[in-house]
């Protein structure tokens, strides 16, 4: 299964994965941006859609 990963220095936090993904992503304590709490999780939610809506094409999946 592939897994998500955050491009930190693209990320602004506006927390679209995380309303899409929330077992997969979270936002840090400012909120500032996201990240990865648990990359096996995808099968739960739909990774390739957080990748897809992520406004600054922060997030990738890597095999
Ligand atoms: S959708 Fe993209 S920019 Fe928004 S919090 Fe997630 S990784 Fe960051």
């Amino acid at each position: 299964m592939k897994k998500p990963v955050i491009d930190y220095d693209e990320c602004i936090g506006c927390g679209s994965c995380v309303e899409v993904c929330p077992e997969v992503f979270r936002l840090n304590e400012d909120e500032a941006r996201a990240y990865v709490k648990a990359e096996d999780k995808c099968a739960t939610c739909d990774c390739e859609e957080a990748a897809t809506i992520c406004p600054t094409e922060a997030i990738s999946l890597s095999d």
